[in-house]
């Protein structure tokens, strides 16, 4: 028995009463405290969260996508709490950034065109891991206003000073400085390498403001025409879009210092009666060889490769979702091979008459502990090797893997028929050395997204990114084999 899509959504909740679901709590490793904490919004009715988005110059690279993926867990459990119209989730794009410059200089193609396509590009590739998207997406541009009061403000209460066309921050005016990442000013004083600025009072003082030559981006300012410093503009758009105090901001570890130590700073200057984020989420990185995953390093590659390579966009999400978001990891190979083939097995699974049923509680339960997802996948394995197959799909659904939406690269399709009719043309094309038939058989599966695999005693079709069902049932019905 099959259920429409609609059907399947509307039954595939929690059996939590909606009350009772409001008593659920999370618990989350909070940065700022460096302790696991209950989690308690300001407002069950308005839970607010901030991820630092990306900056938008090409196409994100696997590490990108693992924070993105944090938070896209984090907002289902959200929603499963307090329902989706109480959550508000906000998670910019950089669009002002040297690196963008840069490549509109050496490209010659208009910033706006660079960022555009980056942005749609950036939607395409987290929308093919399964990611929801979040409430708001604001991008840095429309923000210069705010960004300009901003400044001013923190100019007003003596927590920045205008210099040769820049404003900067006066790290020492703010005696919290240093408390998310540890760090004393003296430390950081003698850990800057960089050859002090001539406009700075103290070397660690950084930039909320800067002057823009002629052929740079630039917009007309109390200090003359400039641009934004990077970290102004995350405190001023979720100022703007959450409020002066708001539950949960998260991004990569190495933001932690100094993007995010800044963002408190100016945040708490800017307004010394808020607290800005009250609990701060920090994932680990995605390593190569032991060694963070980054454009600068060269030692990446993009979400699209590995997409276009024939890693479903399903793989990719569960091999992230094996490793609890606070560990380093790698990608390896063998993981997602390993990934896809129990993804395989389960989606078979899922082929069998099997009774409907409300995500279990236990994952509910297990996820409220600082989002453990890995403890959720080895549930699922349970599930799956008890034949509890109603559960083993209600909880994968919640973290967004045995989806419709991910289907794609698994479709219902039986390819031992065909993987039957390639064994037996090979056999006859190597015997009669007449290659024709074969190779017109492994041009329409190339055709159709799918890869010929031939192993020592047998032949495996397996569906690529580009699998296309309809090619498929072409070439059976073409072979009459149906
Ligand atoms: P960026 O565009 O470099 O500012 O990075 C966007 C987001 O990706 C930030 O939250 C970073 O912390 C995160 N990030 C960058 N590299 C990695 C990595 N190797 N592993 C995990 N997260 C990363
Ligand atoms: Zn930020």
């Amino acid at each position: 028995m099959s259920f429409p899509k609609a059907l399947v959504l509307a039954i595939a909740v929690t059996s939590y009463s909606n009350e009772c679901k409001r008593m659920i709590k999370i618990k989350l490793h909070n940065t700022l405290t460096r302790k696991k904490q209950t989690f308690v919004p300001l407002d069950e009715n308005n839970v607010r969260l901030y991820l630092c988005g990306p900056t938008v110059y090409d196409r994100a690279h696997l590490g990108n996508a693992r924070n993105v993926i944090m938070f896209d867990v984090l907002y289902r459990l959200l929603i499963e709490i307090y329902g989706i119209d109480s959550i508000t989730y906000v998670r910019n794009f950089t669009d002002i950034d040297d690196k963008i410059n840069n490549k509109s200089l050496e490209s010659g193609r208009p910033i706006d065109a660079i960022t555009s396509e980056t942005i749609k590009w950036y939607l395409e590739d987290m929308a093919a891991l399964g990611n929801l998207e979040p409430n708001l997406m604001p991008r840095a541009t429309d923000y210069i206003p705010q960004m300009i009061s901003y400044i001013e403000l923190l100019i007003k209460r003596g927590f920045a000073y205008p210099a040769e066309g820049h404003v900067l921050f006066s790290v020492s005016n703010y005696k919290n400085y240093g408390r998310l990442s540890g760090r004393s000013i003296e430390d950081m004083i003698a850990g800057a390498r960089v050859e002090v600025a001539s406009y700075k009072r103290n070397p660690m003082d950084f930039v909320l403001w800067k002057p823009s030559e002629k052929d740079l981006p630039g917009w007309d300012s109390p200090w003359g025409r400039g641009r934004p410093g990077w970290h102004i503009e995350c405190s001023a758009m979720a100022h703007d879009l959450l409020g002066a105090t708001f539950d949960i901001h998260g991004g990569g570890n190495d933001l932690q210092f100094p993007h995010h130590e800044n963002e408190i700073a100016q945040s708490c200057c800017a307004y010394p009666e808020s607290e800005f984020a009250r609990y701060w989420l920090h994932n680990e990185m995605l390593q190569v060889d032991g060694k963070k995953m980054s454009k600068s390093l060269g030692n990446f590659f993009t979400v699209r490769d590995l997409l276009d390579q024939g890693y479903p966009g399903e793989v990719i999400r569960f091999v992230f979702l094996s490793t609890h978001y606070s560990k380093p990891m790698d990608w390896t190979y063998s993981k997602a091979l390993e990934a896809k083939n129990i993804l395989r097995k389960w989606r078979g699974l899922l082929k069998n008459n099997f009774e409907i049923v409300p995500v279990p509680e236990e994952v509910i339960k297990i996820l409220t502990d600082d989002l453990n997802t890995a403890g959720v996948i080895s549930l699922l394995h349970n599930y799956a090797s008890n034949g509890e197959i109603g559960k083993l799909k209600a909880g994968a659904n919640f973290l967004g893997i045995l989806t419709e939406e991910l289907s794609g690269w698994c479709a219902d399709v039986d390819m031992s028929s065909l993987e039957g009719l390639f064994t037996d043309l090979r056999k006859r094309a190597i015997e009669s050395k007449n290659f024709e038939n074969i190779d017109e058989l492994r041009s329409k599966l190339t055709n159709a997204g799918v890869d010929v695999q031939i192993g020592k005693s047998n032949v495996a079709l397996v569906p690529n990114a580009s699998f296309d069902l309809q090619e498929v049932n072409k070439i059976v019905n073409f072979y009459g084999l149906n």
